[in-house]
């Protein structure tokens, strides 16, 4: 009984965590992790670096 009952609470935390993070990314504050550091962008004729959201896989580039 009792490990069922922890599983569904496990269940609802990471359901409530996973909607956490799609409202954050909703409201522009997403999860960013470096896919791609200091890569040359040959079309910017810069360096950039490739981010992506960790929850959405929303993909930025930005300047170094
Ligand atoms: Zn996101």
């Amino acid at each position: 009984m009792s490990n069922i009952t922890r599983l569904d609470q496990f269940k609802k935390q990471q359901l409530q965590k996973k909607n956490r993070a799609h409202t954050l990314c909703k409201s522009g504050f997403h999860h960013w992790d470096i896919i791609h550091k200091n890569h040359f962008d040959i079309k910017k004729g810069q360096l950039v670096t490739t981010r992506q959201c960790r929850f959405c896989k929303k993909i930025k580039v930005s300047a170094r």
